[in-house]
């Protein structure tokens, strides 16, 4: 969220809620297409942020560790899981398994070291490239680039036919090769 002059008029791109209110605006800006803004009328209201896990942006690699550790299911469950790690939603996690090369429903208990390593730095990287495109850019050289094309779209990496399915809920998009099945 950030305030801003009223003078200052050009809407931004990822503006969805501008609030009027004297010669002052509020703007909400959701970058990464979170949940969405509540008004509360009570000061208490704001402890349903209390069960929200660490900011996926913010997290060192040790606390990235200790959220997923001792976790049961599956990777891109545990991802989404805003009490786990606040800030990713179903498009940033399919492109960071994809871009860590970890099927989204290898169990989180699974996990290498190794394993861990890149998918903490695949995080970072689609974050702050994220951030800073004000949205989850569809690269060409992403899967977020692919993934929406009609029909089953090649893998922009290997060329393999993209899968689709719903994992944890929501729809999920995958190379079969580049992020073999768990089992
Ligand atoms: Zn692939």
């Amino acid at each position: 969220a950030q305030l801003a002059g009223a003078a200052e008029g050009e809407q931004h791109p990822v503006v969805r809620v501008r609030c009027l209110g004297g010669t002052r605006q509020l703007r909400y800006r959701d970058q990464r297409k979170l949940k969405g803004l509540w008004f509360a009328d009570d000061p208490e209201a704001a402890r349903m942020l209390d069960g929200q896990g660490p900011d996926a942006l913010a997290v060192s690699r040790d606390g990235f560790g200790a959220v997923l550790t001792g976790r049961r299911g599956g990777l891109k469950a545990a991802l989404t899981d805003q009490s786990l790690l606040a800030g990713l939603g179903n498009l940033l996690a399919d492109e960071i398994l994809w871009q860590a090369r970890l099927h989204p429903s290898r169990a989180t208990s699974s996990l290498t070291d190794e394993e861990g390593d890149v998918l903490y730095g695949a995080m970072r990287d689609v974050l702050r490239t994220s951030v800073r495109a004000a949205h989850v850019p569809p690269r060409d050289d992403w899967l977020t680039g692919h993934r929406d094309a009609p029909g089953r779209a090649p893998c922009p990496r290997c060329g393999t036919r993209l899968s689709s399915g719903r994992i944890a809920g929501r729809t999920t998009v995958w190379c079969p090769h580049c992020q073999p099945a768990p089992g």
